[in-house]
């Protein structure tokens, strides 16, 4: 049976403009393949993002959600510009988009590829796998908060982290299921609930109810600021990791580092529902300082890719594009800068492209 995929991409801001257009031609590189024909992918792209709200006042059009819900999958780039707020482009698009669609699990795996050199000396390759589990609509960033008495000697300002029993519910037992998917078992959940003794201890005790359903999967609990110690100390006594939206954020920054390279590490933000069409990205931003030079890596997109056919249910072609990603990052010719080599995008992409053709 025939199956035609209809894509989204949204290139979005800095290299994410570079990165995007290399992903779409490795996906149809994969599809091209003579024992492949029965799989395609229709592609749309949407120019939103800085230079969109540049134009119209806002970063993706009013409709935005309606134009892409009945996609079944979004690529995404990046968004962010040195003219624009950050807070203006995540909360006009990114994290529109996540919220709207209700994307709530934002899976992060971290893993030393082939070939590259990971900057923690005693950690093997073996000791780092993990998948970092992100809740992606709430907490911390669930935008409630506000403002008064601006550039007053009496101004307040707050930010609430906002959680609620179905949304924690719900992401811990995506995060128990997906660790008993993984050959571990293994469920790290970070907390705060030491000093944040509202939200996070309602955190933990949910934590203690879902694991009830899965006597499979041994899991333990980790202070946030805890966590990042054990990533550098006992990285092998990690597997599953599941976190709030900002503690994740800065864990899954640690990890891409720890693993390599902010340029390989990938990113899901998934429906696990299947609702609405989840949204794929490579975990880095912008990077305004490499922009139109050709240095952006594009692993991180392409691996991202890797997740994206995952999901839509096509796992040999994600298995056939790994191996490929995996063999290139193996040669340290074509290593980008931020790996300490000298190839650029365009020679990456066409490696890739290059092995998954023949
Ligand atoms: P954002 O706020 O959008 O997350 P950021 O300020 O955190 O952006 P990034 O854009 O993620 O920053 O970049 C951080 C650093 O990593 C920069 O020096 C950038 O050049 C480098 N970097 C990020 N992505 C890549 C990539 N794909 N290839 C090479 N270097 C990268
Ligand atoms: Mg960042």
């Amino acid at each position: 049976m025939s199956k035609t995929y209809q894509i989204a991409l949204i290139p979005g801001d800095g290299i994410g403009k570079e990165v995007i257009p290399q992903g779409r031609r490795v996906i149809e590189a994969l599809a091209g393949k003579r024992d492949q024909r029965d799989v395609s992918f229709e592609f749309e792209t949407f120019d939103w993002g800085a230079d969109f709200y540049r134009k119209h006042g806002i970063m993706m059009p009013e409709d935005g959600l309606e134009q892409i819900r009945h996609k079944d999958a979004i690529l995404f780039g990046s968004a962010g510009d040195p003219e624009v707020p950050d807070h203006i482009t995540l909360w006009g698009l990114r994290l529109k988009i996540c919220q709207g669609l209700d994307q709530y699990a934002n899976v992060r795996p971290a893993r030393i590829l082939p070939g590259i050199d990971a900057p923690l000396k005693r950690c093997r390759p073996e000791d780092l796998d993990w998948v970092i589990v992100r809740e992606n609509t709430e907490g911390e960033y669930a935008g409630v908060g506000g403002r008064v008495h601006q550039g007053q000697p009496i101004e307040v300002a707050t930010d609430v982290s906002m959680m609620t029993r179905a949304g924690v519910t719900r992401i811990l037992k995506y995060a128990f299921e997906l660790a008993l998917s993984r050959p571990r078992k293994r469920l790290t959940v970070v907390t705060k609930s030491n000093a944040q003794r509202h939200a996070m201890v309602m955190w933990d005790e949910i934590a203690a109810e879902v694991a009830q359903s899965y006597p499979d999967v041994t899991w333990d609990k980790e202070l946030v600021d805890a966590a990042t110690a054990r990533m550098v100390m006992r990285p092998d006594s990690l597997d599953t990791i599941v976190a709030s939206n900002l503690h994740a954020d800065i864990l899954s920054d640690l990890a891409a580092a720890l693993a390599g390279s902010l340029g390989i590490a990938p990113t899901a933000n998934l429906d696990p529902e299947r609702r609405y069409p989840s949204m794929f990205e490579p975990i880095h931003g912008s990077a305004f300082d490499i922009m139109g030079k050709g240095l952006a890596n594009p692993i991180g997109t392409f691996w991202s890719i890797v997740m994206m056919l995952e999901h839509l249910g096509q796992p040999a072609m994600a298995s056939r594009l790994m191996n490929a990603i995996e063999s290139v990052t193996a040669d340290p010719a074509l290593h980008t800068r931020d790996l300490g080599g000298q190839a650029t995008t365009e020679m990456v992409s066409a490696a890739v492209c290059e092995r998954l053709q023949s």
